[in-house]
């Protein structure tokens, strides 16, 4: 093992707490350049295997992850702040995605075979993909791109958000029993690291699942080597809901979907569009839903809803609380965050609120949701896709078909009718608008590790 030269370290906050409570190394470009090395030394021999031989050490990765899951959960929860079940449910749902992406088969495909011709297209793998992680769901997301890059034969660098590295660099410890040296590495560090991987010219992919606006600097670095990119980005989801429902029914189910880990989901419910024969009683059911949700440390079994995961966000919620009530809307629960210790912020329903407030307008990212009134739903369909997100968005009634037609409007990457969240190993997952490009999952998702070849014969 050759010492590292990076003096820098990282220092990792309790955000139940506010503490600093580990430390850990930060990589530096030296660190990055070697870690890049190994990722083109072990490429050829690993591009080599065959798909089944790829598909087993992906399957003992989600083993790992089973294996391991109470360990893992624990220190997810103590870097991130979500309480234990869902971090449990993180480690599960990235060791069942895994296995799901890497039973997916991709064959070449014949194009043309006449008496002149045969024309065959297949794929081969890029080489070496940077992956770059958010502090929301640092191990799910993660295991996508990870799953994707490997399966596919490509080698990875997987650089966790500094808020949240210590998982990450835990299941890179535990997975070197698992694939050859230099095929995986993890590297922490700041995000200047991540300048580093997306203009460093040894990378040919990268995979990026953070903000808008980091993810604009991501692609114009990645410009320069012209590597291939996936954005997965953020979102604004909205969700309709149609005159035909049971607000008490369906409360939970929206609050659920709103707040998980406390908002700060990428394709969480972000606005709620609700006909005005049910606002308000839709209002009410939902306040009701945020009054008795407990909020405590995530390591408190009792816990719903955890802390914002670091101040910085923390701060950034607390100002658009300060715009939604100078611009004079309901605060219909929650909006009191307590005092400290810990980023702690009670859940929020804000009704009667403008369209233009920084609540409609913005990703919030945390645990404030407003919920505003239609008419006609022509209105509420332009009102849900005025906006340059496009992650996806929901439509809930008791006619189905009703609400597929309108769910099949809306200008998003996935559209779920009376549903809000739910992905699978095999179902594309991705952005339109600013939310992103590229896909993540599935048959296209995995494509997007490879290069399209195409084979022509003449005969
Ligand atoms: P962020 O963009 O601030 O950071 C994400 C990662 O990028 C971190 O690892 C960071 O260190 C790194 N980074 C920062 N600047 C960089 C640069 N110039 N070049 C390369 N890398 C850089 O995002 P965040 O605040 O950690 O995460 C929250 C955001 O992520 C939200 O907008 C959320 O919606 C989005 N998100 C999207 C998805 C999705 O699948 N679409 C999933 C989860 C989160």
């Amino acid at each position: 093992m050759t010492e590292r030269v990076s003096h820098e370290w990282l220092e990792v906050i309790n955000p139940a707490t506010g503490e600093v409570f580990a430390r850990c190394p930060a990589a530096g470009r030296v660190e990055l350049d070697r870690a890049v090395a190994a990722a083109r030394d072990a490429f050829p021999a690993w591009r080599a295997r065959s798909f089944e031989d790829r598909r087993s050490a992906i399957r003992r990765m989600a083993q790992v992850l089973r294996d391991h899951q109470a360990e893992l959960a624990e220190l997810l929860t103590l870097e991130q702040g979500k309480p234990l079940t869902q971090s449990r449910d993180e480690i599960m749902r990235a060791a069942t995605q895994s296995e799901g992406m890497a039973q997916i088969s991709i064959e070449p495909e014949v194009l043309l075979d006449d008496a002149a011709r045969h024309i065959e297209l297949s794929y081969f793998p890029l080489g070496v993909v940077g992956i770059i992680t958010p502090w929301n769901a640092p191990i799910n997301l993660a295991a996508g791109p990870l799953t994707s890059a490997l399966y596919t034969g490509n080698t990875a660098i997987l650089k966790p958000s500094p808020y949240t590295p210590l998982t990450t660099l835990k299941l890179g410890e535990l997975l070197r029993e698992v694939f050859p040296p230099g095929v995986l590495a993890v590297l922490a560090g700041g995000d200047e690291l991540g300048e580093w991987m997306t203009g460093h010219p040894g990378v040919d992919k990268i995979s990026f699942t953070g903000s808008v606006a980091t993810g604009k600097k991501v692609m114009a670095s990645a410009a320069g080597t012209l590597k291939r990119v996936t954005l997965e980005l953020g979102g604004n989801d909205a969700a309709i809901v149609l005159d035909d429902v049971d607000p008490a029914a369906i409360a939970p189910k929206l609050f659920a979907a709103s707040f998980v880990n406390s908002g700060q989901v990428c394709m969480a419910i972000k606005r709620i569009y609700a006909h005005e024969r049910i606002y308000d009683a839709l209002c009410e059911a939902l306040a009701a839903q945020a009054r008795k949700a407990r909020i405590g440390s995530g390591l408190d079994p009792e816990s719903e809803l955890g802390p914002i995961q670091n101040q910085e966000q923390y701060r950034r919620v607390l100002g658009i609380l300060e715009d939604t009530r100078r611009s004079g809307a309901r605060i219909l629960a929650g909006g009191e965050p307590p005092p400290g210790p810990g980023y702690f912020f009670p859940p929020t329903i804000v009704a009667d609120i403008d369209e233009h407030s920084r609540l409609v307008q913005e990703e919030q990212f945390g645990p404030i949701v407003p919920v505003l009134k239609f008419r006609d739903v022509e209105d509420a369909l332009r009102r849900a896709n005025d906006t340059r997100y496009g992650l996806s968005g929901s439509v809930w009634s008791g006619d189905i078909e009703r609400a597929a037609s309108i769910a099949a409007r809306l200008e998003v990457g996935t559209a779920w009718v009376n549903q809000h969240r739910a992905t699978s190993a095999t179902v594309p997952f991705g952005g339109a608008k600013e939310s992103g490009i590229g896909r993540q999952y599935s048959v296209l998702g995995l494509k997007s590790y490879m290069e399209p070849r195409v084979i022509s014969v003449l005969k």
